[in-house]
């Protein structure tokens, strides 16, 4: 299988978060990629820099004026407050009705307007690494569509908690739904499948009210974890989409059986929809080993959801969600996409 990065992805490093009252160290660091680029050395997936197909592909899923605040905040940042301020907001607007909105012009002021929590620290280098990111999921899906083969985007940073124009929960851009609308130019039903252990919530946002691509996301019940304010299962869509969004929900002691109970309720969804390609939003943070979430399924769960998306025989486009530094991290990865593709 094709795989997509580039190293200008670990311009974004250094981020940090809030975490219990402090703010502390982002784990969504570069190790992580290289971690998974150590894995896939080993298999006979082939690594390939992305090409740069412009803010095409991504102004197809992100406002212009997102776009044009993730670009300049940094540096507008650091001229008035100095490199070692976070960038970091202090009043949230309500991202589900930014229409009643404008952003303000204050520098923090854009930023709550903008960014949905405390977990998207804006550096030096996100634009650049956010910007080759979704790069790699363009050309990844662009692969898919012109020859129907799979192909994986290693993102990072990863993409499915940002919306078409907010950034939260380490994500920036929408890889995502950048390669789904991709897909769509060749396609006319896509469906984006997410085993992330968190709800897809940005993902789920952008295509809400459209019945050309069903959203399914499978994820730890929000009760008890992150994104907390979406994900429920009686989220179903909006206007034309209803019916085209599935949240499956999961208990943080959930083991194989019942992550792949899980999965069975995305097939059905799938199997009901006969979408002509698919995104799968790999994230792989539910893993018993992830030092991130605490969950417990095994890379044997996640690989067997590997074996049943191939037998789809759909053409798929795979980008990289969560799933943070542990020995599983990289194998993981690797043994799914060969799983998955016969490589
Ligand atoms: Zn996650």
């Amino acid at each position: 299988m094709k795989v997509f990065w580039s190293d200008k992805q670990n311009a974004h490093g250094g981020a940090r978060f809030l975490r219990c009252g402090q703010l502390v160290a982002s784990p969504e660091v570069p190790e992580r990629s290289a971690a998974i680029l150590s894995a896939i050395a080993q298999s006979r997936h082939t690594v390939h820099a992305p090409s740069d197909l412009g803010l095409g592909p991504i102004e197809r899923v992100h406002d212009l004026d997102y776009l044009k605040f993730l670009r300049g905040i940094h540096a507008h940042w650091v001229a008035e407050f100095g490199e070692d301020a976070a960038a970091l907001p202090n009043v949230l607007s309500d991202k589900t009705n930014p229409s009643k909105l404008k952003p303000p012009r204050s520098l923090v002021g854009a930023l709550g307007y903008y960014i949905g929590d405390l977990a998207a620290e804006v550096r030096a280098g996100t634009w650049d690494a956010s910007y080759m990111s979704a790069q790699c999921a363009a050309n990844a899906a662009r692969l898919t569509r012109q020859t129907g083969a799979a192909s994986y985007a290693l993102c990072r940073p990863p993409g499915h908690h940002a919306g078409n124009g907010w950034a939260m929960g380490f994500c920036f851009l929408n890889n995502a739904a950048i390669a789904a609308e991709e897909l769509r130019l060749t396609y006319s039903k896509v469906a984006v499948i997410d085993v992330d252990v968190h709800h897809g919530n940005g993902t789920q946002a952008i295509f809400y009210e459209r019945s050309d691509v069903l959203t399914a996301s499978m994820h730890s019940d929000p009760d008890f974890l992150y994104p907390f304010h979406s994900g429920r299962e009686d989220e179903t869509g909006l206007g034309a989409g209803i019916g085209h969004n599935l949240n499956v929900c999961y208990s943080k002691d959930a083991r194989d059986e019942d992550f792949l109970t899980a999965f069975r309720r995305v097939e059905r969804a799938v199997e009901t929809v006969q979408p002509d390609a698919l995104v799968v939003a790999l994230g792989v943070d539910a893993l018993e080993a992830d030092p991130h979430s605490g969950h417990k399924i095994t890379p044997d769960g996640y690989i067997e959801i590997a074996r049943r998306l191939k037998a789809w025989s759909l053409p798929t486009v795979f980008v990289q969600e969560g799933g943070y530094l542990s020995d599983q991290l990289g194998p993981t990865v690797a043994s799914f996409l060969s799983e998955a593709s016969d490589d």
